[in-house]
């Protein structure tokens, strides 16, 4: 079993162009080329024969997600989604930022997508070992089964047997290189605030140049307002220009939090976001 892009990116044209050109919905996210097959763009398609620009292949990692919030509420959008896509439209829908009947969300089942920086597949190592959207209303192929998926934590192994002192020297090391350019927080669909925390002035929570402090006072506050809601995507450690893994933090977080809670962010439109939800039986150890 093979996944052909080509067909799924034929797909994806003829529904969008469809679903514009009946007018159910008034634009199209998904994926146009960019100076070379390994740098797709995210597009807009506006119009039926914008649908003929639309492309995917397996460098089409973005969470086209990241964009839907900032439609104003009614637009009628239609998305093409992977898997771990699909769990952030998922969060979204908990959160109540986004409705899903507002949505045509075209669902793309996949597995062989890369890294355009290191050429590795990318399925389980940060894109949640998922394979088929977990929400869509149309299914632009099979889905897959039968593959074998290594666990989206095995990747923790290393950092896990590290001690506490290690990890913070580890951490220290890696967010004193962050040169702030934000493009982490700028391809996470799940970082929506407006104002973010850390550009406001009143009050000011943290240094707003690149320095040790305030490094850690915006990574950390991120990773905490992520937690519960981080659908791992990896899309902030493939946008990080300095090449930071973000995604090791993120996922041992994601991995606490399904152990304490049972389960995992995105996954159920009837799940409520584990950390505003109080159940009388939640664990203790959060607090630990
Ligand atoms: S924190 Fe990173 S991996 Fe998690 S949802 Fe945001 S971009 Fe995706
Ligand atoms: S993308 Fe990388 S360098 Fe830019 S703010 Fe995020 S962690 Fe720092």
């Amino acid at each position: 079993m093979s996944v052909s892009f080509k067909n799924i990116e034929e797909k994806l044209r003829t529904e969008s162009k469809k679903l514009l050109e009946s007018g159910r919905v008034s634009i199209v996210l998904a994926y146009t080329g960019g100076y070379d097959d390994k740098h797709p763009l995210p597009y807009v398609a506006r119009k039926a024969a914008d649908a003929e620009k639309i492309i995917f292949n397996e460098y089409c990692t973005a969470n086209m997600a990241r964009y839907l919030v900032r439609y104003p509420r009614g637009t009628k959008i239609a998305i093409a989604v992977k898997a771990a896509d699909s769990r952030a439209i998922v969060q979204l829908i908990q959160e109540e930022k986004v409705k899903h009947g507002d949505l045509v969300i075209l669902g793309i089942p996949v597995y062989g997508m890369k890294n355009f920086k290191t050429e590795e597949i990318i399925d389980s190592k940060t894109t949640c070992g998922t394979c088929n959207p977990v929400l869509y209303d149309i299914l632009l192929d099979k889905e897959v089964h039968g593959l074998h998926m290594a666990s989206p934590y095995d990747v923790l192994a290393e950092y896990e047997a590290m001690d506490k002192e290690a990890r913070w020297a580890f951490w220290k090391k890696e967010l004193d290189r962050c040169i702030r350019c934000y493009a982490c927080r700028k391809a996470c669909p799940m970082c929506y605030c407006d104002p973010c925390f850390i550009d406001q002035n009143k009050p000011k929570w943290g240094e707003k140049s690149p320095e040790s402090s305030g490094n850690l006072m915006y990574h950390l506050t991120r990773f905490h307002h992520l937690a519960g809601r981080c659908i791992d995507c990896g899309e902030c450690s493939r946008a990080c220009p300095v090449d930071i893994p973000l995604y090791l933090f993120h996922k041992k977080v994601a991995k606490e939090c399904e152990e304490m809670f049972g389960q995992a962010a995105g996954m159920s439109i009837e799940d409520k976001p584990v950390l505003i939800n109080f159940r009388v039986d939640d664990t203790d150890k959060i607090l630990e």
